[in-house]
């Protein structure tokens, strides 16, 4: 049986396959696709809505993931807006910015890095799990490896940012591998991934 990736990201899917070791097929193969409205009010309500808009449309398994930053001081801010924070989607830098503008002389700079995931079945089945990395937002951004708040993102236990750790670090202490871990590790997920191989 096929399982299917609620996401275009070629690198997405090549992680998520490699980490999970069933074959995971891209939504891509199943366009034209209708587009669904993340409006859900937390990365557990919009994973949910991409997995099961998937399942439905496809009447096949589906995988989807949802992620983002939050921090304290902001009240979970940016949250499930971590890509359009500062109003464009994914502007990396505009993002950075306004997270220190936001907590300029604020001594609380607790955060975490939250990643949802979640399996639907065409049975109705579904499972959903939640990954947190816990860490500090640092005063100036460092580090070139990456992507979006990496820079400013210093996770517990270390001396250095995301983006200077890199990927090998990232791989296993991330909000992602810490999803990742969970899923692989549920019984219903070791049920159901003898359907996928
Ligand atoms: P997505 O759900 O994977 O698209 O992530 C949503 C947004 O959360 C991204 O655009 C980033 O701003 C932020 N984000 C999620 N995961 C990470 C990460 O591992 N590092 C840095 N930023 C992240």
């Amino acid at each position: 049986m096929p399982l299917y990736l609620a996401s275009g990201n070629a690198h997405k899917l090549q992680e998520l396959q490699d980490s999970l070791g069933v074959p995971l097929l891209s939504q891509k193969e199943l366009a034209p696709l209708p587009e669904w409205i993340e409006d859900g009010d937390s990365f557990e309500a919009n994973a949910l809505i991409k997995a099961r808009g998937l399942r439905d449309f496809s009447g096949h398994w589906a995988l989807a993931d949802d992620s983002g930053l939050e921090v304290d001081a902001l009240d979970g801010a940016p949250g499930i807006h971590s890509a359009r924070f500062a109003g464009e989607h994914g502007n990396d830098a505009a993002n950075n910015e306004l997270l220190l503008k936001k907590l300029q002389n604020q001594p609380n700079r607790s955060a975490r890095f939250v990643c949802v995931l979640a399996l639907c079945g065409p049975g109705g089945q579904e499972l959903v799990l939640r990954g947190t990395c816990e860490g500090e937002i640092t005063q100036t951004p460092s580090g070139e490896h990456g992507f979006g708040y990496d820079p400013l993102f210093q996770p517990h236990g270390y001396a250095n940012s995301f983006a200077e750790l890199g990927a090998d670090i990232k791989a296993r202490i991330s909000h992602r591998a810490q999803a990742l871990r969970l899923l692989k590790e549920h019984e219903n997920f070791l049920k159901f991934s003898q359907l996928f191989r």
